[in-house]
């Protein structure tokens, strides 16, 4: 999926697949709504708005002024001991990390959450040159022993069962561990200490870098980063290029926000601040840290209508309040993000004519844009991007004919009223006690799922 191609299927059909499984339909939801409404309470105390705004303010002016945050985080972090190295696009940062891992004599990596090397696809590309290399977010870890893809930023087995977990370890443990939570994360952890104590290398992502301090900020609830980030001998982040804070006093605004937004918590359990290499009289931490900035078409989007997208911290809330995320998970977006944000930056990422696909996996209802903690339009980019999907012509003759006849009707009021009355006096004749349950023609599909209401009549 590293190319401009994705998977070589359509929406439609990665839906379909996904909605066969009535687990994952009612996983998604019970898994999602106590984040949601912990998320709602908290922001319900305080002033929630003016904490968005500002949120939305640091980002944007981050962004708008990237060149001299990298250069200004650049220089803090070298002078902290910590080297920086630039990645255009994922050959390049899959090749340094190896570079690095070869120089300093790896074999073990030990690896915490990150979706940015979901997208370079970090682990096939270390695996190619040798390396063994193990997730130790609990997740991430059930996904990579599973040979799967996780489905949501935060949540990255939402669509497994516990059947499924218990399954995947007792294979390993090579008897049967029962399906207590408890019991399952232990084995894990068990498993997962002792690598850890073995690694050679820890590779984490960054959920900001602070250009001031030179620091990388690492937010988790399993303490598993703060691991990876000192017991190996080499520390390496690898972080967008787009993640940088102008200042440390920023993290007063935008942790709280991503914390709350992205798991209803207050406080995270485990925030690190990695600020290079041990010094001197530290008793853990790396002899090296590096960190790998990644481009990977971030800098295309930079001064487009679509800059707004570069604020996003990964919170993974508009995930969560999706109508369509929530019935056909993160897989059926077809790449490493689901929902609003997948459907604007997979077609931003991969601009082809599936990747644009992509922006139409939305019912543009706008819950996205109520919940996104830094204010990104994410409504307005969508519509944005299926204007240009029609501009490159991409849609097939009938659908741009269809739309095209559907358009100059509406043009104008005569045919606009008559189309209405029309419309609505079909319904009639479908309906019975006032719903409709059999459409037919295109209307079949949507009633083979759920019934079609009769609109209201004008109140005079
Ligand atoms: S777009 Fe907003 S809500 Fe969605 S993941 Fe990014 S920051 Fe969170």
């Amino acid at each position: 999926m590293s190319g401009d191609h994705l998977t070589g299927t359509t929406f439609e059909g990665r839906a379909a697949e996904q909605l066969a499984k009535p687990f994952q339909r009612k996983a998604i939801p019970a898994a999602v709504d106590g984040t949601v409404a912990h998320s709602r309470a908290l922001f319900a105390t305080g002033d929630r708005e003016r904490l968005r705004e500002l949120g939305r303010d640091i980002r944007a002016h981050a962004v708008a002024n990237l060149p001299e945050y990298v250069a200004a985080f650049t220089d803090a972090a070298e002078a902290n001991g910590t080297r920086v190295h630039f990645a255009g696009d994922a050959t390049e940062a899959n090749a340094i990390v190896a570079g690095i891992c070869r120089d300093a004599g790896a074999q073990l990596i030990v690896k915490s959450k990150s979706m940015l090397t979901e997208e370079i696809e970090l682990n096939p590309a270390l695996e190619a040159a040798g390396f063994e290399v193990v997730e130790t977010d609990l997740g991430e870890y059930v996904v990579q022993i599973a040979n799967d893809r996780p489905s949501h930023i935060i949540g990255p087995i939402i669509h497994k069962t516990r059947g499924e977990v218990r399954e995947l370890f007792s294979a390993i443990a090579g008897r049967d561990l029962g399906d207590d939570p408890r019991a399952l994360t232990a084995f894990a952890r068990e498993q997962l200490r002792d690598v850890f104590l073995r690694a050679d290398v820890g590779i984490t992502g960054g959920n900001f870098a602070v250009a001031e301090s030179g620091s990388v900020v690492l937010v988790t609830n399993e303490g598993n980063a703060r691991l990876a980030t000192s017991l190996p001998r080499v520390h390496i982040a690898l972080v967008g290029v787009e993640r940088l804070l102008p200042r440390t006093a920023d993290l007063s605004v935008l942790i709280p926000l991503l914390v709350a937004s992205g798991t209803g918590q207050q406080l995270t359990t485990y925030l690190s601040i990695a600020s290079g290499p041990r010094r001197e009289g530290e008793p853990d931490g790396p002899d090296e840290m590096h960190v790998v900035l990644v481009d990977g078409g971030r800098s295309a989007i930079l001064g487009t209508g679509y800059q707004d997208i570069l604020n996003c911290i990964r919170c993974g809330a508009c995930q969560n309040v999706c109508p369509v995320y929530r019935q056909v998970g993160g897989h059926a977006y077809g790449w490493v993000y689901g929902g609003p944000i997948g459907a604007v930056l997979t077609p931003l990422f991969k601009p082809s004519a599936e990747g644009l696909e992509v922006a139409h996996a939305s019912s543009l209802c706008a819950a996205c844009d109520d919940v996104c903690p830094v204010k990104i339009p994410l409504h307005d980019l969508l519509v944005d991007l299926r204007r240009d999907r029609v501009g490159r012509r991409i849609p097939g003759r009938f659908e741009r004919l269809a739309y095209g006849a559907w358009s100059r009707a509406w043009s104008s009021p005569l045919l606009y009223r008559l189309s209405g009355r029309v419309g609505i006096a079909s319904l009639r004749l479908l309906a019975r006690g006032g719903v409709v349950r059999r459409g037919l023609g295109p209307l079949r599909r949507w009633t083979r799922d759920r019934d079609l209401l009769l609109p209201g009549r004008r109140r005079r």
